[in-house]
């Protein structure tokens, strides 16, 4: 039986996009900027895939590909660096892989390296070292997500299938650097067979475990904990005050490639699907990629395209149009046909509670709402900002009452300068590392 969690729902299998991952080429990229970056290239210079290009928001950005710098804007509102693609994959003179035995590199060796290398974790929007920074005491276990984000999804399954030795290489650098004995891989039952080839990778099947879940609608830190050990995340806090860290698999791939060619993380892995694309992919997008090199390279859109969605079906961000770039935090982009849902007062059925994973009652704020009442205001009897967000609540509901925007709403009011960020878990994970800014600047 796989091992499962309260609430959640079980969404239609969407997955459309099974293909194998395939490399974009784009014509330009855009490398975003902080508004107080220090700029090293300027426009006319020729840069190198993999050449730092600035250094932003106290870490180092690259150009994805080489090229000549077309443009360096800093203005009001826009900063970012244009490169033109020269499509001659031209790679930096100075990268090289590692070639320190990793049982002789320290922790802060490993961490320097990491933030050399710029990784995030797509899996909570946090940069690598700093997770690694951010390791309490006696840390028990490394927990590594191979699961989707919704029914759409498949990045992650083909890169189970496309580089299972670099997952286990990853997992072994982060265990060395954590002085971690097991690692968990949490992995949908779906993917069983594929899961037995990547133990083939494996010397030491001590050192993994695979835990199957349900196919299931959320899988997080919270609901992992709960599925895989039957413990709750305290609110307020993470899985690491409970001793285990996550990882999102395509970070652990990362680490393992960047260690062993010296190139930064400067490609990204997405999954372009929803209804309106005509050809689903999975793609190895260069970070700063137009979106629609994306929609291209998918075949274009259909006519009756209704909404874009960055991220998850369920609470992803609704994007205004097609002006955007692929980041390191970009997973998933959904092209859906527009559906007019109805939108009415609560009937009190109860199946938002009952798919609730965080065992809130939004029925109450249905009903708070209706009255003209902030749903927030008995926040410590109906814990609204304990609400992770998924949107379980607003795909059950019959009736149509938005909970998600209310919820939302609520939260945004609390904190109107405060960016929504999509996912408490990241947002306790940011602020932890954040904390830690100051203290851990290492100097190149
Ligand atoms: S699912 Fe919708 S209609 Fe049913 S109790 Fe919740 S808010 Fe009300
Ligand atoms: S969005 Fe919040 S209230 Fe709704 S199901 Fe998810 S955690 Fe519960």
């Amino acid at each position: 039986m796989p091992l499962t969690f309260f609430g959640g729902i079980k969404p239609e299998n969407n997955k459309i996009s099974k293909s194998p991952i395939r490399t974009v080429i784009p014509d330009i990229i855009y490398i975003p900027l902080e508004e107080d970056a220090q700029v090293i290239v300027e426009a006319g210079d020729s840069v190198d895939k993999g050449q730092a290009v600035a250094f932003s928001g106290n870490e180092l950005k690259f150009s994805s590909v080489s090229g000549v710098v077309r443009e360096v804007r800093r203005d009001q509102d826009r900063h970012y660096i244009a490169v033109k693609n020269d499509k001659k994959d031209t790679l930096y003179p100075g990268l090289k892989g590692v070639e320190k035995p990793l049982k002789k590199l320290s922790f802060e060796e490993i961490c320097k390296l990491l933030r050399e290398f710029a990784i995030v974790d797509g899996f909570d929007g946090a940069y690598a070292y700093k997770k690694l920074y951010a390791r309490p005491e006696g840390l028990k276990r490394i927990i590594i997500n191979l699961c989707e984000a919704d029914s759409y999804a498949s990045v992650l399954h083909r890169l189970l299938i496309e580089k299972p030795k670099e997952l286990v290489g990853g997992a072994k650098i982060l265990m060395h650097a954590l002085s971690v004995k097991k690692c968990i891989l949490v992995v949908e039952q779906s993917k069983k067979r594929d899961i037995e080839n990547l133990y083939q990778y494996v010397n030491d099947p001590s050192m993994f475990v695979t835990a199957f879940i349900e196919n299931k609608y959320p899988v997080n830190e919270k609901t992992i904990m709960s599925a895989v050990y039957g413990l709750e995340v305290p609110y307020g806090g993470d899985s690491l005050d409970l001793g285990y860290i996550f990882f999102g698999a395509e970070a652990v791939i990362q680490i393992y490639d960047s260690f062993l060619t010296g190139i930064p993380q400067i490609q990204k892995a997405v999954t372009v699907s929803g209804e309106c694309i005509s050809a689903p992919s999975n793609l190895s997008v260069p970070i700063g990629t137009p979106l629609k090199d994306l929609i291209y390279e998918c075949g274009d859109l259909s006519g009756d395209c209704g909404y874009i969605v960055s991220g998850s079906l369920f609470n992803g961000e609704l994007l205004a149009g097609i002006d955007t770039i692929v980041t390191q935090y970009t997973g998933q982009f959904l092209f859906m046909r527009e559906t007019k849902k109805k939108e009415g007062n609560c009937v009190r059925c109860g199946r938002c509670i009952s798919v609730c994973p965080m065992h809130l009652p939004p029925l109450e704020y249905a009903v708070s709402s209706e009255k003209g009442r902030d749903p927030g205001e008995r926040d410590a009897y109906y814990g609204i900002s304990a609400c992770i967000e998924c949107g379980c609540c607003d795909y059950i509901c019959p009736a149509g009452v938005p909970l998600l925007a209310i919820i939302r709403g609520v939260k945004r009011k609390r904190k109107p300068t405060e960016e929504i960020v999509r996912h408490s878990k990241r947002k306790l994970l940011r602020k932890r590392v954040n904390d830690l800014d100051d203290d851990v600047f290492i100097p190149f």
